[in-house]
């Protein structure tokens, strides 16, 4: 599907507003990228005017990786068509799924809102592995149950470690997005929480193990999920990814402790 007549429409049903992704390359110096139906970014800047036809081609190609990763950006948040390869890999995605369940059960609950956060991650466990177990209609529905409850666990995570008031009415607009905006809440959230991660290390040279573990497997979770993006052909990806990311949530308990 990379000819110059691909077209790509991928309805992303998030929010009272879904979004609509279309992707068209009308004619070789054209390649366009609408989303609601503003256009978004045009690779014909990128390719330039002038150009001759093989200078094009090689623009074209260069700038492949370019459209590959807007995809992959966009890929969690688009309707997937055609998500495990095989029988074994959707056994894969719901058995790798269940490791959040045993994070969040080793999870301290010393505080309440640390127990929101150890039950959110039970709900991750959950609502990935029934997400990835389900089939037909239900499924979309599930996807989004799967994409508030990460987004859901970032936020109780975040709010876990950031208990001023100065922060409520932050985390009230924040837990008002979650439905519509979970994407957004997610890195948002996650990003609050590296950063109060990489300060607390600062302070308290005992996480550093932790730290470094949590960085390493970052890093791999990271890769692995643009992996699954740029090569949807490749079985397991995801499900590796759900390891390694399972790995990186464990190391936030050293945290809470
Ligand atoms: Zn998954």
């Amino acid at each position: 599907m990379e000819s110059d007549l691909w077209i790509c429409c991928c309805e992303l049903h998030f929010g009272l507003r879904g979004v609509r992704l279309e992707h068209s390359v009308a004619s070789s110096e054209d390649e366009e990228w609408y989303v609601n139906g503003s256009k978004h970014l045009n690779l014909s800047l990128v390719y330039g005017n002038g150009c001759n036809n093989r200078t094009m081609e090689r623009l074209k190609s260069r700038a492949q990786p370019v459209r590959r990763l807007w995809l992959c950006w966009l890929r969690p948040l688009s309707k997937h068509k055609h998500d495990d390869h095989c029988f074994l890999e959707t056994i894969a995605n719901v058995v790798t799924s269940l490791p959040f369940i045993f994070v969040g059960l080793q999870a301290p609950r010393k505080k309440t809102v640390s127990k929101f956060y150890a039950d959110s991650l039970i709900g991750v466990g959950a609502a990935s592995s029934l997400y990835h177990a389900s089939r037909g209609k239900a499924r979309q529905l599930l996807r989004r149950g799967d994409y508030t409850m990460i987004a859901t666990s970032a936020l109780c995570l975040s709010r876990a470690l950031l208990q001023s008031e100065n922060w409520k009415g932050f985390f009230a607009c924040s837990a008002a997005l979650v439905p519509f905006q979970p994407f957004l809440v997610t890195i948002l959230h996650t990003g609050l929480t590296e950063a109060t991660f990489a300060r607390r290390v600062q302070t308290q040279p005992l996480l550093k193990p932790a730290h470094n573990l949590h960085t390493i497997s970052s890093l791999a979770g990271a890769t692995l999920f643009l992996a699954d993006g740029l090569y949807p052909q490749t079985p397991y990806l995801h499900a590796a990814w759900h390891l390694v990311a399972a790995v990186s949530v464990l190391t936030y308990n050293k945290l809470l402790e």
